[in-house]
């Protein structure tokens, strides 16, 4: 744990010149406010003013002025960034209402926070770990992103040179450099797609890696002439990108998920994966929030369509993975993509499961075979139901549950619902390049 004053400390020893104070907006989009680093003491004390009219979904024109609270343990210098021209470093902060002087409850940090109190009521502490899948594509000359892979020409090149496992390679040891644990690493199933792991740690740090993770990863990959992109399903008829998410509980320094039920799992921990299950639908437009995410969750590309859980195959929405040791017992929800505000989609995960364990929900079985090949009427023997089709159903879903809904607080709830029904309406009155295709002609 960081303190102000090992900060104060650090921006001296490490020649550091500018702050950048990072925060994100309801969408999950990282913003920064830039300090010269002699301002750090006032930062800590004062915090720094800022217009929240200009980022979405924060406030109203008539009542602006917020403040940004630095989270002196959330500091990190920016390795790409020269001393010479200035080192800089970043500290992740937390949203003032100025009028009020309370934290400002349309902060993303702050709705997650609130989550982790509710777990804390009950004498719980949360642990995440998230598995983000990026794929890379080349730019064009003016600098534009493109779907093109920057692995299929290589093999032809006269001067080979496998620039994706140098650009991986940089950023895993950026994100090092900035204090991220990296468990694996791997080249994913589709051409052009990666995989970072990092290791487990409490639900809040977890959410600001992730936020911090997706902006390191683009301006690494940038640098190379090249754009990551966490877009979840960038090219049709292959995988797209998912972000599994790997929760557990623990109480009093001991894994609540670990016990005698299913697949060494407790009682706990099974009514935490059925409260999630209950709520998956309004989960999804949360932890799938573009329309494009939707896209992803259909059969075949391995992300799930169905609301079940396993613990081995991967058309289920959670599974249980395998654990060498107590500690390590966990469920993985397969469904959230990297697309999502990592704060509000963990939120809601933790609200749903919570919830669960409030009304003592009973798991239902667990599904072994292969959902993907099930016929209707199997998955109607099961009892299995599907995830929303859409986005527009997903968010028809959260409006509809008091859970979820209420976990994003009123002002995070209404601006997201918003946000997203406008987007998804967007989506509908427009004319893609598919249906030119199949139509134009034959009718
Ligand atoms: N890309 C797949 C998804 O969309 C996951 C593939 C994997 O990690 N096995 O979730
Ligand atoms: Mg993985
Ligand atoms: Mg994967
Ligand atoms: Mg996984």
């Amino acid at each position: 744990m960081t303190t102000e004053e090992q900060v104060l400390k650090q921006i001296e020893e490490r020649e550091i010149s500018f702050l950048r104070l990072q925060f994100t907006d309801i969408l999950g989009v990282v913003k920064n406010v830039s300090i010269p680093a002699d301002q750090a003491e006032k930062a800590f004390d004062e915090g720094i003013y800022f217009d929240g009219s200009s980022i979405n979904g924060f406030v109203r024109i008539q009542e602006s002025d917020m403040r940004l609270k630095p989270d002196p343990s959330t500091f990190a210098v920016l390795p790409w960034r020269n001393k010479d021209d200035g080192g800089a470093a970043r500290l992740i902060c937390d949203v003032i209402n100025t009028s009020t002087g309370e934290p400002f409850e349309g902060d993303p940090r702050y709705v997650l926070k609130k989550a982790l109190e509710r777990a804390e009521e009950h004498g719980y502490t949360v642990n995440m770990a998230p598995e983000p899948e990026f794929f890379l594509f080349k730019t064009d000359d003016d600098g534009y992103a493109t779907t093109e892979f920057a692995d299929h020409g290589g093999y032809f090149d006269l001067a080979p040179k496998d620039l994706q496992s140098d650009v991986r390679r940089e950023i895993i040891y950026t994100l090092e450099e900035m204090g991220f644990d990296i468990e694996a690493s791997h080249h994913e199933v589709a051409q052009g797609q990666y995989e970072i792991n990092f290791e487990y740690a409490d639900a809040l740090k977890t959410a600001d890696n992730v936020a911090t993770f997706r902006f390191v990863v683009r301006a690494v990959a940038a640098q190379h002439d090249l754009h990551a992109t966490f877009m979840p399903k960038p090219v049709p008829r292959i995988n797209g990108s998912g972000m599994h998410t790997h929760m557990s509980l623990f109480e009093d320094g001991e894994n609540a998920f670990h016990g005698e039920g299913d697949f060494d799992l407790s009682e706990t921990a099974l009514s935490y994966l059925a409260g999630i299950l209950e709520h998956a639908p309004a989960i999804t437009a949360v932890t799938n929030p573009t329309v494009n995410s939707y896209k992803r969750l259909v059969p075949g590309y391995e992300a799930p369509v169905y609301v079940a859980w396993s613990d081995r195959n991967r058309s289920a929405l959670i599974r249980k993975p395998a654990a060498r040791e107590p500690v390590a017992t966990r469920i993985e929800a397969r469904f959230p993509d990297p697309s999502c505000n990592p704060y509000l989609g963990f939120a809601s995960l933790i609200n749903a499961g919570l919830d669960g364990i409030e009304r003592d929900l009973d798991a239902p079985d667990p599904i072994r075979e292969n959902i993907y090949d099930f016929d209707e009427e199997k998955i109607d023997e099961h009892g299995i139901e599907t995830l929303p089709k859409n986005l527009g159903d997903a968010v028809d879903a959260l409006e509809d549950d008091e859970v979820v809904l209420g976990g994003l607080g009123d002002h995070v709830g209404e601006k997201f619902v918003e946000a997203k029904n406008e987007e998804f309406t967007e989506y509908l009155v427009n004319v893609s390049d598919w249906e030119i295709d199949r139509y134009l002609e034959t009718y």
